[in-house]
């Protein structure tokens, strides 16, 4: 006997069930075992999961995927190493906990310790680790929880140390000077990977046009002709170097209450809008000729003056910039401060006495710095109006022309949503032009999934320019560089190496993790000059640290060392991974590139062979979910609702290169449409089973006579062919679908066009037996199947009709060639299609299907069914011939809907057993319950058919359908 099943299901308390069961049953340690000896292997590589908050339910999507295909290979035997990653480091986890903390500037940090600072973080992020492990559980994913790998440890940050002292090795680590996106908040560069078009905000500033007086030689003989010149960042005016024009334009002399004014021609009637008249036009390139100095508002600083007297050809000039400078908005006269913008300063790199023109404006924390005068020390963003205070005053306005409030798209910093500001910093970098070409070689050799992704990858990979590795922050990789004040530096690539090189504060640092301010305290002997060199205070970008876990994770079970830097040959075996998978867009800059990136300069390979991306989770209206709009769903709570087979299930049908609209709806509607389908089929067979008591199959092999059977058993076998080439292939979407679409065959035709072989007595056990039998094992293949995208309702169903300890303790199916009749499945296919049109003719006659109709003839048929399969029809349609023309040309039916009294009565007869099945069920009989039942009348000669098929036994005449249960 079967445990009984109901129609009713909670599926979210069945998930409970089975997380408890798997826990004392040692389920998941027997899985990760199995396959221990194996000789096959399969390496699953995961990137870490941010380990900073809960999972999110985007995370699931992902999560689902590494399950499903790594639960696949292990029931095909594959030996794996189940390794799940925490990425902890990072300027994220310090964000975290400044909040926490009430911090507002690194300079809270300072004042609390680095080390009290850097030991909170570790511990917030270990304890954000433990919940997503909880959760992932919750999810079914099976992993080597205890095993886990943390960008943290020690493994992964000395593996890095070892790639940068390769960098170095090969020339492509270097300190340079850039503009750079900065957050004056965090105190930090924001790299080119991390600003995602999502950090765009649309925000408000107030635009300053400005006139510059101008002369020809810089003589300062100026007559009363300005510059007009407009800039959106005013804060930026003090550092002005040089103005741009674009040579190809034409400009107009305007005159404009008493004063001349050179701007683009084309935006003279947007700027002055009236009064205005155009004494002269020229183009750009006459205009350079004309006159090239200005004067500038700012002149008297300290810090201006002092760059006007050291560049004086350079400084203040008007320069040609074609590809800066447009007459789209402003004035075609570009404002170019090289110390406030990337634009600006590749400008003064190319066209002026750089570096000497790049006058750095303000501190990490946006401060006008010292030499600007009564503005040092104040905050450039914080206090927007300093600067049109400042205009407004000086020579009582005579720069200031007028300002404007201007809506633009400006990137805030992806962390703290602080406005970005640039600034020209020393950062350290690795080149990226000596490896771009093996870098897009290395992606090339993956099978990328879609396979627009590879060119995605490659556009980023041939635009992308040097990687901007260091961060000043506290929290992160410490950057293993060593500076000497006599100019050199020395990358160190591995702790021993620290060890032998150390002059000054090993015993403060051993015993420690290689991080702030522990390893700070290491001094070591400059190889040039023999001073003592100091680390430089910088911390790595956390893509080094995601980057690094091809190299860094694979660890020889015999010695616990990391196998890439100990025991090459080991580390082989496994190399490159067969397979990761995670979310587009990010990735392309992210975990993609910095994989690739350090294994095209450590091994010139690519990490893994097939990548399978997926596209984003949106709200069900597809809106971005995000905890401020209120519509983000906690994977919590989704469990909680929905169930994880469900959540599952969502996300196994979606195509992975549409964003899926997740939400409650979807959820019951995936319900609806697979799992209660796929739980009705199975309680139909548990129950009857039970009635009947079916012990299970006798024979080994099963051989049915029914053609209902052989063409499911036929069908299950050739899911198993297709499920298994779809996720050999990557493909979730194409494998889910085939058994979608089978269970709805399995209970719509099937188990729909056998219910007469079960209810009630029927003769021929034989056939009943069979059709247990064969539903039997459909079912046990199917839940196999199932195990790998469904793990609780699989489990729940396999574990009720077998005797084995766990579907996820099986090996995968293979198909069974000799079931497969695909002839029967294309005839079958053809029945269906015949039975539609039989449907079609009786509704379009009005016809019931409970009353019998005397024949059906089919025209043009290309097929010749067998008795079996027309004895399908017949049930079907109810129909007493079926006849078969052969022909050209489109098939058809012909219904004869002629109604003999003899068809009448028995229409009559089947209206009475459905009358008594319906009362028999709402008066709460078993199955097996007999009953005596009274009638008004009935048709003479079918009173032991009505008795037999509704287990009556009485049947009386009464004045209406009267109904009770016999006695025990
Ligand atoms: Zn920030
Ligand atoms: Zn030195």
């Amino acid at each position: 006997m079967f445990n009984k099943v109901g129609p009713k299901v909670n599926f979210v308390e069945i998930e409970k069930k089975w997380l408890e069961r798997w826990k004392e049953n040692n389920i998941l340690s027997k899985y990760l075992e199995r396959n221990k000896d194996s000789g096959k292997k399969f390496f699953f590589l995961d990137g870490p999961i941010t380990a900073n908050n809960p999972m999110g339910v985007h995370h699931a999507w992902g999560r689902t995927y590494k399950d499903l295909w790594q639960r696949f290979k292990n029931m095909q035997g594959f030996k794996q190493t189940f390794r799940n990653g925490f990425d902890n480091q990072g300027l994220w986890v310090e964000v975290e906990v400044e909040k926490q903390l009430g911090f507002k500037s690194k300079k809270d940090i300072e004042e609390y310790g680095i080390e009290n600072f850097v030991n909170k973080c570790k511990e917030a992020t270990l304890h954000w680790s433990k919940v997503q492990t909880e959760q992932s559980k919750r999810l079914g994913y099976f992993m080597n929880w205890e095993n886990s790998y943390y960008t943290m440890s020690d493994d992964n940050n000395y593996t890095i140390w070892h790639f940068l002292k390769t960098c170095k090795e090969k020339g492509l680590l270097y300190k340079g000077k850039d503009s750079v996106p900065w957050c004056p908040r965090c105190g930090t560069a924001i790299s080119q990977h991390e600003i995602l078009q999502e950090e765009y905000h649309e925000l408000v500033h107030e635009s300053v046009f400005i006139r510059l007086a101008f002369s020809k030689t810089g003589d300062g003989l100026f007559k009363n002709e300005y510059l007009l010149v407009w800039t959106t960042t005013p804060w930026t005016i003090p550092a002005n170097a040089m103005v741009a024009l674009n040579p190809g334009l034409k400009y107009s002399l305007v005159s404009f209450e008493g004063k001349k004014y050179w701007l683009a021609s084309n935006r003279v009637e947007f700027v002055f809008k009236k009064d205005f008249w155009v004494e002269k036009e020229a183009s750009g390139k006459e205009l350079l000729e004309l006159g090239r100095y200005y004067k500038g508002p700012f002149d008297s600083l300290p810090v201006i003056a002092k760059a006007k007297k050291e560049n004086p050809e350079a400084f203040h000039r008007l320069v040609s910039a074609p590809d800066l400078v447009s007459e789209e908005e402003g004035t075609g006269l570009v404002h170019i401060a090289p110390g406030c913008g990337a634009e600006d300063f590749r400008l003064a790199v190319k066209e002026l006495n750089y570096p000497e023109m790049v006058i750095p404006a303000v501190d990490e924390s946006a401060n006008y710095l010292e030499g600007y005068g009564g503005l040092s020390g104040k905050n450039a963003k914080e206090n927007p109006e300093l600067i049109l205070d400042a205009l407004k005053e000086i020579e009582n306005g005579e720069y200031l022309f007028k300002t404007e409030e201007y809506t633009h798209r400006y990137p805030v910093c992806w962390r703290c949503m602080t406005e970005l500001i640039w600034r020209v910093v020393d950062e350290w970098y690795i080149k990226m032009g000596p490896i771009r070409e093996s870098l897009k070689e290395v992606a090339s050799q993956a099978a990328w999934k879609p396979s627009w992704a590879l060119n995605r990858e490659i556009d980023w990979l041939n635009n992308m320019s040097d990687w901007l590795i260091s961060k000043k922050r506290y929290w992160g990789l410490a950057l293993p560089i060593w500076e000497c004040e006599c100019g050199s530096f020395e990358v160190i690539g591995s702790k021993e190496e620290l060890r032998e090189k150390a002059i000054e504060g090993w015993q403060k640092f051993e015993g420690h993790s290689p991080h702030r301010p522990w390893v700070d305290e290491v001094k070591i002997k400059c190889g040039s000059c023999g001073k003592a060199a100091t680390r430089i205070k910088d911390v790595g970008n956390p893509w080094l640290d995601a980057g690094i876990v091809p190299f860094s994770t694979l660890v020889n079970p015999e010695t616990g060392k990391v196998s890439y830097l100990t025991d090459k040959e080991y580390w082989k075996k496994w190399f490159p991974a067969d397979f990761i998978t995670e979310c587009f867009p990010g990735q392309f800059k992210n975990w993609f590139y910095s994989i690739l990136a350090m294994s095209a300069v450590l091994e010139n390979k690519t990490p893994f062979k097939i990548l399978l991306g997926h596209a984003l989770v949106r709200d069900e209206k597809g809106e971005e979910m995000h905890k401020s709009k209120g519509n983000a769903i906690w994977f919590d709570d989704a469990a909680e609702k929905m169930g994880v087979d469900v959540m599952r299930w969502m996300y196994v049908t979606q195509n992975p290169e549409i964003n899926l609209n997740f939400g409650y709806g979807l959820a019951d509607e995936t319900r609806r449409k697979f799992h209660l389908l796929l739980w009705n089929v199975y309680n139909f067979f548990v129950t009857y089973a039970n009635l009947d008591e079916f012990k299970g199959r006798k024979d080994e092999k099963l051989e049915t006579g029914n053609i209902l059977d052989r063409w499911i058993l036929s069908k299950v076998n050739n899911l198993v062919n297709l499920v298994t080439d779809f996720l050999e292939d990557y493909d979730a979407y194409s494998a889910s679908r085939a058994i979608e679409s089978f269970v709805n065959d399995f209970s719509t035709w099937y188990i729909r066009r056998s219910r007469s072989r079960v209810s009630g007595a029927v003769e021929d056990t034989k056939d009943r037996d069979n059709f247990y039998s064969t539903t039997h094992e459909v079912l046990l293949i199917l839940s196999k199947l199932l195990a790998v995208f469904n793990p609780f309702v699989s489990e729940e169903i396999f574990k009720n009709i077998s005797s084995e300890e766990s579907v996820h303790l099986q090996d995968w199916p293979i198909a069974d060639k000799q079931m497969i009749d695909t002839e029967l499945e294309e005839k079958m296919a053809f029945l269906r299609e015949l039975v539609e049109m039989g449907h079609s003719k009786r509704r379009t006659e009005n016809i019931k299907v409970r009353q019998p109709l005397s024949s059906l003839i089919v025209e043009n048929s290309p097929h010749e069914l067998e008795e079996q399969l027309v004895g399908l029809i017949k049930d079907e349609l109810n129909i007493k011939k079926v006849g078969f023309k052969p022909g050209k040309g489109e098939v058809m039916v012909k219904l004869d809907t002629e109604i003999t009294p003899e068809l009448r009565e028995e229409g009559e007869v089947r209206e009475i057993i459905r009358k008594i099945q319906k009362e028999r069920k709402e008066i709460g009989c078993g199955l097996t319950q007999k009953i005596e039942v009274g009638l008004p009348s009935w048709p003479e000669g079918f009173e032991n058919e009505i008795k037999k098929k509704t287990l009556v036994e009485k049947l009386y005449k009464a004045k209406s359908l009267e109904i009770k249960r016999c006695s025990e």
